[in-house]
């Protein structure tokens, strides 16, 4: 690993043919109809279902696998101070060119959650980890970062992928094969992380489960909404203990 792509890693939570993946189609980050419009599409819903449970005006937030920003942003439009971590370095300079193009402040860093966490324990009021359990090698070590972000009290936001017939048909046949709506080769079904796998990680961590909901993709109206249908795509809201 000695390229300047590669980030040099005395971490080993990585996989870096990902996080090539990513650099490769970043310059697509924020064309709202390209490679990555499903996470434009779905966003609103994202903010809808956190502002369910905090405000986030004023709130400490730290988003991991920030990616270009799209969440970062958008957290950070209604108020929040927002650092965003990622480890595709080409990434996370689209997310700081289209910050600084945009206005909208976001403290983008290139560190590994569980470095961040040991440098920023119990800083935040507010953790967001979208999309991005799916592509580590180690998800309960994210968890556990994620965590350890977080202030007692602390709300903990995570969504993945569910790993059921439903979701490979879906997710990776339909989204990926079919209907192009996620780049070909984003996703790897035997990576994605059923509720009770999420469920026992988080207990492991010290994390108090307060609701989830699905968010689906509708073909027929082009749309996306949040619904209790957990197959797929889904979300979770957790408390850390205080
Ligand atoms: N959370 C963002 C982006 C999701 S795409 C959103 O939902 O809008 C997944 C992101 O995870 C990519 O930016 C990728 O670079 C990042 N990622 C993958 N492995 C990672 C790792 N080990 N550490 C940090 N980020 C990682």
């Amino acid at each position: 690993m000695t390229s300047s792509n590669h980030v040099s890693l005395n971490q080993s939570n990585v996989d870096q043919a990902e996080l090539d993946n990513f650099n490769r189609l970043s310059s697509t980050w924020w064309d709202k109809e390209g490679e990555f419009s499903a996470l434009h599409k779905i966003n609103p819903y994202r903010i809808e279902f956190i502002e369910k449970f905090t405000p986030l005006n004023e709130k400490h937030i730290v988003d991991i696998g920030c990616g270009g920003g799209i969440l970062s942003e958008a957290l950070a439009k209604k108020g929040a101070q927002v650092t965003g971590i990622d480890l595709a370095k080409e990434v996370l300079t689209v997310a700081k060119l289209h910050s600084l193009d945009s206005g909208v402040k976001v403290d983008y860093q290139l560190v590994s959650a569980e470095q961040y966490a040991q440098q920023h324990a119990q800083q935040h009021d507010i953790v967001t980890c979208m999309e991005m359990l799916e592509h580590v090698p180690d998800p309960q070590s994210i968890i556990q970062a994620a965590t350890d972000c977080a202030k007692p009290g602390g709300w903990i936001f995570f969504s993945t992928l569910n790993r059921n017939y439903k979701s490979y048909l879906l997710a990776i046949v339909a989204a990926e094969r079919l209907l192009n709506l996620v780049p070909k080769g984003t996703h790897t079904h035997e990576k994605f992380i059923t509720p009770a796998e999420m469920d026992t990680m988080a207990r492991q961590a010290n994390l108090y489960l307060r609701d989830s909901a699905g968010i689906e993709f509708n073909p027929l109206l082009n749309q996306y909404g949040l619904s209790e249908n957990v197959d797929v795509n889904y979300l979770l809201a957790y408390q850390k203990g205080v």
